[in-house]
């Protein structure tokens, strides 16, 4: 009697399985050689710009090939696009005809950061700063007290580019925001989280040794931009002209006795963008052509010439079909596309603000969102039961471990991704990528598993 009610039980209930109890030895082996490349490509990708550039010599590596307007393309041909060195997009070209739709994947690699003004450079209290403007979500306070690295680039007056580099080598220095002493903290403690730490206040000390006589102002001041002209040539206006990006220092890391996690800044979404791109890399046939998207700009909108609203994606796709007689129109109608994006996952320090039953867990493989958006989906793209019901499909023809996520409870917060901006181009696309604990802090932590199970179905989609 009990063994039947089990086979029923069996047969008809959903059960979330935790990964571990179906791994074997040779695709843990797998997990962890993928899992220490994924290592270097955050270590190499610290911004949008370095990801791009990392993204660009693994792919030349590959036999990709730079894009040129009008290339006369066959199938198995691989090119990539570099939108302005800030976004990219790969190719694999495949034996169909486009118009018969392609497969693509989009994540984004830029990350929450703190970007410099454009006057950044300031003297008080006989210490030199750099104001900043925070770069998507942050909780202010996690900012505080952390060593900081410096990257970008800065436009000088004739025109000319340097590339500022400045923390991750054993010799560098690096940059701190200080925080308030607990002895003098009293007024501060009282207050909200969100309201403790203000935005202005997130200056970066970046010396204090002054220079020249005593009677002189601003000699702190002086000292930085003696030494930033020294090194890279630059003056103060040329400030103006630059991107600079201030990064929690600090390489991706083991986490846990057993080592089954990865801390790292920007997991979100490097962990997507690299799983997509490895999958481009790996995937056996290309029935359809395969595209893997590095966007821009999705933390603020996904605005701009490099977000995913931008024209560049229909430059590209529009050029790749112009070479096939194709409408790029026919294309979108018939394709497919996953956002991958990072999911919150369910933390049981915070258990309140989750709905257990239907958040991701950690070691439960890529997780499928079928909808973001803030209060009563506002904003969301909201995939179609026919489209979840393809990905799934992929995934259990490809036995990839899969499972189903939203985030945390109705009503308390949201987020967003590409995904709409996708959509609205009639494609047909859904979220699926890593459950992250503590996404947008300075580290964020994924396991090695899921990050291993989205690179799965990254490599499953391309191959459908
Ligand atoms: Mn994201
Ligand atoms: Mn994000």
């Amino acid at each position: 009697m009990a063994e039947k009610k089990n086979e029923l039980k069996e047969k008809l209930m959903y059960k979330a399985v935790n990964g571990y109890d179906s791994l074997s030895a040779a695709e843990e082996k797998k997990m962890t050689a993928y899992c220490e490349d994924y290592k270097k490509f955050l270590d190499n990708g610290k911004t949008e710009r370095m990801c791009v550039k990392y993204c660009i010599k693994l792919a030349e590596e590959k036999g990709f090939k730079e894009y040129k307007a009008g290339m006369k393309l066959k199938a198995g041909d691989k090119v990539y696009y570099n939108n302005r060195g800030k976004a990219i997009m790969l190719a694999v070209i495949g034996t169909e005809k486009m118009d018969k739709g392609i497969n693509l994947t989009a994540a984004h690699t830029d990350a929450p950061r703190l970007d410099l003004k454009p006057n950044p450079l300031y003297e008080d209290g006989e210490l030199a700063y750099f104001k900043t403007h925070h770069y998507g979500g942050i909780r202010k306070y996690q900012w505080l007290s952390r060593t900081l690295e410096l990257y970008g680039v800065v436009i000088l007056a004739d025109g000319s580019s340097v590339e500022v580099n400045i923390g991750a080598d054993e010799g560098d220095p690096q940059f701190i925001i200080e925080d308030l002493l607990p002895h003098l903290g009293k007024a501060s403690d009282k207050e909200p989280l969100n309201t403790a730490v203000k935005s202005e206040v997130l200056n970066i000390l970046v010396g204090s040794r002054p220079i020249g006589k005593d009677s002189e102002k601003d000699r702190v001041k002086l000292g930085i931009l003696k030494i930033l002209n020294e090194k890279y040539g630059i003056t103060e206006e040329d400030l103006i002209s630059a991107e600079l990006e201030i990064v929690p220092a600090g390489k991706a890391r083991d986490i846990g006795f057993d080592r089954s996690l990865i801390a790292a800044y920007g997991h979100d979404d490097r962990v997507c963008a690299y799983a997509e791109l490895a999958g481009l890399f790996d995937a056996k046939k290309f029935k359809k052509t395969g595209v893997c998207i590095f966007a821009d700009k999705e933390e603020i909108g996904s605005m701009g010439v490099s977000g995913m609203q931008s024209q560049a994606f229909e430059w590209f796709i529009g050029d790749l079909c112009k070479g096939q007689k194709v409408d790029i129109r026919d294309c979108f109608a018939n394709s497919f596309c996953v956002s991958a994006d990072v999911t919150a996952a369910y933390d049981p320090n915070y258990a309140e603000v989750f709905e257990v039953r239907n958040d991701s867990k950690i070691n439960h493989g890529v997780a499928f969102c079928k909808y973001t958006g803030h209060g009563g989906k506002s904003g969301a793209s909201d995939a179609s039961a026919e489209v979840v019901g393809k990905l799934r499909k992929i995934m259990n023809d490809n036995k990839v471990v899969w499972q189903m996520t939203q985030m945390g409870k109705n009503d308390q917060g949201g987020g967003g991704t590409v995904a709409l901006y996708m959509a609205n181009r009639n494609i047909d696309t859904i979220d699926a990528g890593v459950p992250v604990l503590s996404m947008h802090a300075p580290y964020e932590t994924v396991a090695k598993f899921d990050c291993y199970m989205t690179y799965k179905c990254m490599k499953a989609v391309f191959e459908s």
